[in-house]
C-alpha cells in the first residue's frame, strides 16, 4: 500500500485542489482529509455519510461547586488562566483550560471533576471515486494531531479491509503536530508551494521535516508566474530536499 500525503508549507496554496484533481487519476483509492482542523475535501468532494464517530480527545476540569471552599488553590496554579473567580464562586473557562490536570490533583477539596470530552467527529464516507475517512475538529479544540492519526490509521485498515493499494492524503498546512502526525509511514509528500517569499519560506521549513523523517518529497509550484524560476532555483539549492520536478 502506498500513500501519497499533499501538505504546504503555509494555507491558501491550492493544496486540496490538487488532492481533488489527483482522485481522478486513480482507478481506485482511498482518500483521507487529514487537515481536520479546516477540512475542505468534503466541499469538492461531496461525500456521502455513512458512519459518524464521536472524537474523545481529552478531558477538562469541572469545579463541583458542592465541594469547592473558594481557597484560589486553583486560579493560583493554572498557567493557562482557565480558573475564573467571580461572585459565585470559582469556575472554569472550558475554551481556555487544556486539560492538564494540575488543579484536579492539587485541589485540597478534591473538588475539581476531570470528565472526558467530546472534541469532534470523524466520519467514513463514500465519494465517486472511492471510500474517504475525514473529520471535523470541534470549535476551539485541541488535540487535532491526535484526530490526523485516527483519520490516517482509519484509512489504512479500511484499505487493506478493501484491497485499496493507494492512500491519498489532504494534510495539513505548517510544520507543527497535525502535520507531522500526517506525514508518519508516509510513502511520499508532496509539498504544493506558491511563488512568493513566504511560499518559499515555509516550503522550506516542510520540506527539511520530510528529510528529517527521511520521506521523499515532491514540489509542486502552484499559481506560478515568472517569478517562479527563482523559486526553483532556491529549491533545488536546498541540501535538504531530494526533489523531482511535477510541472
Ligand atoms: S482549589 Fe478546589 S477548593 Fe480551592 S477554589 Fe479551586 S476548586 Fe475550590
Ligand atoms: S486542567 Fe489545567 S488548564 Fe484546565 S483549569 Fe485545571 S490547571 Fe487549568
Amino acid at each position: 500500500m502506498k500513500e501519497l500525503v499533499i501538505l504546504s508549507g503555509k494555507g491558501g496554496t491550492g493544496k486540496t485542489s490538487l488532492t481533488a484533481a489527483f482522485a481522478g487519476l486513480a482507478p481506485s483509492l482511498m482518500l483521507c482529509d487529514a487537515d481536520v482542523d479546516a477540512a475542505d475535501l468534503h466541499l469538492i468532494m461531496a461525500p456521502d455519510i455513512r458512519q459518524t464517530h464521536d472524537f474523545v480527545g481529552g478531558n477538562e476540569a469541572v469545579i463541583n461547586q458542592d465541594l469547592c471552599t473558594a481557597c484560589g488553590t486553583c486560579k493560583e496554579l493554572c498557567r493557562f488562566e482557565a480558573v475564573i473567580e467571580n461572585d459565585a464562586g470559582f469556575f472554569v473557562d472550558a475554551i481556555a483550560c487544556e486539560g492538564c490536570g494540575v488543579c484536579v490533583d492539587l485541589c485540597p477539596e478534591n473538588a475539581i471533576e476531570f470528565p472526558q470530552k467530546t472534541c469532534g467527529q470523524w466520519f467514513v464516507s463514500h465519494t465517486r471515486f472511492g471510500p474517504m475517512i475525514h473529520a471535523r475538529l470541534g470549535i476551539a479544540e485541541e488535540n487535532s494531531g491526535r484526530l490526523v492519526a485516527l483519520v490516517r490509521e482509519e484509512a489504512r485498515r479500511r484499505a487493506r479491509e478493501q484491497h485499496i493499494d493507494i492512500i491519498l492524503t489532504d494534510g495539513p498546512p505548517g510544520i507543527g503536530c497535525p502535520v507531522i502526525a500526517s506525514m508518519g509511514q508516509a510513502s511520499a509528500v508532496l509539498i504544493v508551494a506558491e511563488p512568493t517569499v513566504s511560499g518559499i519560506h515555509d516550503m522550506k521549513r516542510v520540506a527539511e521535516l520530510a528529510a528529517h523523517f527521511n520521506i521523499p518529497a515532491m514540489v509542486c509550484i502552484n499559481m506560478a508566474s515568472q517569478a517562479v524560476r527563482d523559486i526553483w532555483r532556491a529549491v533545488m539549492d536546498h541540501p535538504a530536499m531530494k526533489l523531482e520536478r511535477l510541472m
